[in-house]
C-alpha cells in the first residue's frame, strides 16, 4: 500500500445496526488498524422519508461497544449538500445529466407498462433529449425536476473487485438513475461518490448487495473526472437454514447481543470469521492477532453462515479467559436485573465475589450468570422432590443418607471444601452408596438442581447454616412423597 489507507463506514440511518452492517464496519476497522490508516465514519442521511429517530445513537453506540473507534467523523451527508448540488450542476452543463419532470405517476404507468411487457424496469429516458423550449414550459409548470445521470448507451464498464475480481457490466443495462431529488436531497449514488472523492477513501469494502451499484459509480468517477477508489464487496451472511440473514435468525439490533450477555470481544472475534479466515481451522483471534492477519485475500466469495451455536460456544471461551474481578464486575448487571425480586437488594459484593468463579465455569453468558447462580440467593428452592431420589436409590436410602450428612455436617467445624470432602467421600463407603449417589442428592438438596457448580466448593459457598436448612426442608419433602 503505498497511499496510505483510508476506509470509510457509511451506514444509512434507517434503522438500528443489525450484524451484517457490523460486520462490514469491522472489517473496514481491521483493515485500517491493519495498514495503520484511517478509519472513517459518515452517516448517508440523504432519505430524509426513512430515517429513524435515534439509529444514528445506536449505530455509534454500537461501533463504541465493540472498541471500534474512528478516525474521522462522523460526518452527516444531511450536512453537505451543496457539495451534491455542485457536482450535479457540473455533470448538468457537461451534458452527463439532466433535469427530469416525469412525475410520480408517469413513472409509475411506465413502470407497470414494463411489467406487462416483462421488460427490464428502468427510466425510460422520456426526458433525456427535451429541447430548450420543453424544459422552459416544464418550468413554467411549476414542476420541481430531478437531475438524471446520462448513462452511455453502449459499451461496457469495468473494474476489478479485490474479492470478485474482473467485473463487467453492459452499459445498456444500466438506465439513468437519479442523481439529485425534487428534494434537493442526492441519492446515495451521487452522495457516495461525491464523499469518497472528498474524504480520499482509497477502499471501498461493503457489503455484496451494493456491488450492482459499482457501475453506476464507476460512471460517475469517470464523468466527474475523479479517480475511483477500489472496490471490495464482502461476502453475504445467511442463517443456519442458508436464507439470508434476517430478524428471523436473530438478526436483530447489534445492542440486543450486549443486553444478551455476550462479550464484545467475543463478538468481534465471531463477526470477524463471518466471511474473513485465518486459515482452516483457528478460531480463535482475539482482536491484536485479527489486526494482524487481517487481509482481504482471505475474505471469501461464499457466503458466510451465521451460527448461533458457534457464537454461545466462542463466548463462553471468552468468559473463561476473563480474570474473575473483570468477569464479576462485568456479571453483576446482569445479576441485579436477573435475580428475582425478593432477594434482597443491594447484593453483597463479597458473597458474589465467592459465587462467580464458580459460575465463570459454566456461563456462556452473562445473562445466564443470573439463572446459573439463582440457587446461592433465594431462600426456598423450588424442585420436584422426585429429584432427591436419583438412580438406583430409593426413598429410604435418600432420606438416611440425607440424615447422616445433616449430623455429620451439624459437627463439621471448618466448613471449607476440602473439609467437606474429606468428610462426605468416606461418608458414602459407610452408608455403602456410591459417591455419585450420595453427592447426587446433597447436590439437589443444597441447589435444587441435578447439574450445579462443584458440590464442595458450592456447599462451602453457601455455609453450613443455609445447607443444614436446606437439608431439612429436603428431608421434609422425601417424608411427605
Ligand atoms: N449507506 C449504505 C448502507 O447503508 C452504504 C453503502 C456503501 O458502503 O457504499 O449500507
Amino acid at each position: 500500500m503505498n497511499k496510505s489507507v483510508r476506509v470509510r463506514f457509511a451506514p444509512s440511518p434507517t434503522g438500528y445496526p443489525h450484524v451484517g452492517n457490523i460486520r462490514t464496519a469491522l472489517f473496514n476497522w481491521l483493515f485500517a488498524r491493519h495498514y495503520g490508516g484511517s478509519f472513517i465514519v459518515r452517516i448517508e442521511d440523504t432519505d430524509v422519508a426513512r430515517k429513524v429517530k435515534g439509529a444514528v445513537e445506536v449505530i455509534l453506540d454500537s461501533l463504541c461497544w465493540l472498541g471500534l473507534d474512528w478516525d474521522e467523523g462522523p460526518y452527516f451527508q444531511s450536512q453537505r449538500l451543496e457539495l451534491y448540488r455542485e457536482a450535479a450542476k457540473r455533470l448538468i452543463s457537461q451534458g452527463d445529466a439532466y433535469y427530469c419532470y416525469c412525475s410520480p405517476q408517469r413513472l409509475e404507468e411506465m413502470r407497470a407498462e414494463q411489467v406487462r411487457r416483462k421488460q427490464p424496469p428502468g427510466y425510460d429516458r422520456h426526458c433525456r433529449n427535451l429541447s430548450q423550449k420543453e424544459r422552459a414550459e416544464k418550468e413554467a409548470e411549476g414542476i420541481t425536476p430531478v437531475v438524471r445521470f446520462q448513462t452511455p448507451l453502449s459499451g461496457q464498464t469495468k473494474f476489478s473487485d479485490l474479492i470478485w475480481g474482473e467485473v463487467v457490466f453492459e452499459n445498456d443495462t444500466i438506465d439513468d438513475f437519479v442523481l439529485l431529488k425534487s428534494d434537493g436531497y442526492p441519492t446515495y449514488h451521487l452522495a457516495s461518490v461525491v464523499d469518497d472523492h472528498l474524504m480520499e477513501i482509497t477502499h471501498v469494502l461493503r457489503a455484496e448487495e451494493w456491488l450492482s451499484s459499482t457501475p453506476r459509480h464507476r460512471l460517475l468517477y469517470q464523468a466527474l473526472g475523479f479517480e475511483p477508489p477500489q472496490f471490495a464487496h464482502l461476502p453475504m451472511i445467511l442463517g443456519a437454514d442458508r436464507a439470508k440473514l434476517s430478524k428471523r435468525h436473530g438478526a436483530v439490533s447489534i445492542t440486543e447481543y450486549r443486553e444478551q450477555g455476550y462479550l464484545p470481544e467475543a463478538m468481534v472475534n465471531f463477526l470477524a470469521l463471518l466471511g474473513w479466515s485465518l486459515d482452516d481451522k483457528t478460531e480463535i483471534l482475539p482482536e491484536q492477532e485479527l489486526i494482524n492477519s487481517f487481509s482481504l485475500e482471505r475474505v471469501s466469495r461464499t457466503a458466510a453462515v451465521f451460527n448461533r451455536d458457534k457464537l454461545n460456544w466462542m463466548n463462553g471461551v471468552y468468559i473463561r479467559r476473563l480474570s474473575v474481578e473483570d468477569f464479576t464486575q462485568r456479571a453483576l448487571p446482569f445479576l441485579d436485573s436477573g435475580l428475582p425480586p425478593e432477594v434482597k437488594r443491594p447484593l453483597s459484593i463479597e458473597y458474589i465475589r465467592q459465587i462467580m468463579p464458580l459460575i465463570q465455569e459454566r456461563a456462556r453468558t452473562l445473562a445466564e450468570v443470573a439463572e446459573l447462580a439463582q440457587f446461592f440467593f433465594v431462600d426456598k428452592l423450588d424442585y420436584a422432590p422426585s429429584l432427591l431420589i436419583g438412580k438406583s436409590m430409593s426413598q429410604e436410602l435418600a432420606t438416611q443418607a440425607l440424615e447422616t450428612a445433616k449430623q455429620r455436617l451439624g459437627r463439621l467445624e471448618v466448613f471449607d471444601a476440602e473439609s467437606l470432602e474429606a468428610m462426605l467421600r468416606p461418608l458414602a463407603v459407610e452408608l455403602g452408596l456410591k459417591t455419585g449417589q450420595l453427592f447426587g442428592v446433597l447436590r439437589v438438596a443444597v441447589t435444587g438442581r441435578t447439574a450445579a457448580p462443584p458440590l464442595f466448593q458450592t456447599m462451602s459457598v453457601l455455609g453450613k447454616e443455609q445447607c443444614l436448612k436446606r437439608i431439612e426442608t429436603a428431608l421434609d419433602r422425601l417424608h411427605r412423597l
